[in-house]
């Protein structure tokens, strides 16, 4: 089966020996407070840092998820308001798990599907308020560009931007220093086994946490801080995803050179797609099409025919989301997935 769910995804070719590499070493048995872990914990960091162009004063945070990053955000960064602009699934969950922590201060700000975010329209109350960004919003297919994002640095310059990019971090090229939060979760476009986030955060973002001094939680990111200071988390950590995280990230190329190949990709499944008889991109607007998943539109009864039909070749589609579930599907456009695969799928959906 070749999957082109967007999350949990197709993984690394290489992932199985990395596995293998992992066991003979002893790797999956090794203490987390040992040099072994602080080795590979610090290469990993490096990595992170020298392939996705972060800027070197950031800070990295392994966590478990991009959803326990939703409540660190929450409860270490956030004091009283918090303005989530969203226009999809993920956007609003980020809302609604902020809400839980702070009824009277996550504030949702949602805008519609082909509409290109306007930060001119939003108002802070004050410097303290956080902004909360999807930048790639997976159920839909939309993004936030990164010159968008650099509109929001440019009128909120001393307020907190944090920006959810679980599904194009490591797939396109991000402009990490507009910013002060940034996370993720490897089983999108790292192409890793799920169980593992990656955060990152600004000066002003570490600041601001140890400003606030939130203490009351095993993730509180203070406590991360101090661990991470010794290259350590503040729980047993998913050694074996850091380690297959920092072999991958071993033999990735820049994410300048990924990210012209992810456009390309993209360019030509819309291409693909505005020649379809029964199919078309689910978004209309170009402007604020994802660049790693393709969301496709069509009628309901092409869409039982297709998925069933996927199935029977070996290919798996990602389900649509929401109200658009019986219209649409979802087709990861991640690093891991070969030519190849896009090729096979290509010539399926031809007929449609
Ligand atoms: C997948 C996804 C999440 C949730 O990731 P988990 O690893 O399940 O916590 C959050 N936001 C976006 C945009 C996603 O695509």
């Amino acid at each position: 089966m070749i999957s082109f769910y967007p999350g949990p995804s197709r993984v690394h070719d290489k992932i199985p020996a990395y596995v293998k590499d992992a066991y003979k070493a002893g790797i999956m048995s090794i203490n987390h407070r040992s040099d072994d872990f602080i080795k590979i914990s610090k290469r990993t960091v490096g990595l992170l840092k020298q392939k996705l162009g972060l800027p070197k004063e950031y800070m990295v945070f392994f966590t478990s998820s991009a959803t326990e990053c939703w409540e660190i955000i929450a409860q270490s960064l956030i004091t009283k308001r918090s303005l989530h602009l969203f226009n999809g699934a993920f956007g609003q969950k980020w809302f609604e798990y902020t809400r839980r922590l702070h009824p009277n201060g996550a504030v949702p700000v949602p805008f519609g599907v082909n509409d290109e975010l306007l930060p001119s329209s939003l108002q802070a109350e004050s410097d303290d308020d956080v902004i909360c960004l999807t930048q790639n919003e997976t159920s839909n297919g939309t993004q936030v560009s990164n010159a968008i994002i650099r509109q929001f640095r440019f009128n909120f310059p001393k307020n907190l931007i944090a920006v959810d990019a679980t599904s194009s971090m490591a797939g396109i090229r991000l402009d990490l220093g507009l910013a002060d939060v940034w996370y993720a979760s490897v089983q999108k476009c790292f192409g890793l086994p799920a169980g593992l986030g990656v955060m990152v955060c600004s000066p002003k973002a570490l600041d601001r946490a140890r400003s606030i001094g939130e203490k009351n939680h095993y993730n509180s990111l203070t406590f991360l801080i101090t661990m991470m200071e010794k290259w350590q988390t503040s729980c047993t950590p998913n050694v074996l995803g850091i380690y297959l995280l920092m072999r991958v990230l071993e033999n990735s190329e820049s994410i300048s050179s990924v990210n012209k190949e992810t456009i390309r990709r993209y360019r030509e499944w819309n291409e693909f797609l505005k020649a379809g008889k029964n199919i078309s991109h689910f978004v209309e607007n170009e402007a604020v099409h994802s660049h790693t998943v393709i969301p496709v539109k069509c009628d309901e009864k092409t869409l039982v025919e297709i998925k069933k039909r996927a199935l029977k070749e070996g290919l798996l589609l990602g389900e649509g989301y929401g109200e658009f579930k019986p219209l649409t599907f979802r087709i990861a456009n991640f690093p891991a997935i070969k030519d190849r695969e896009i090729r096979l799928l290509r010539s399926f959906l031809a007929a449609y």
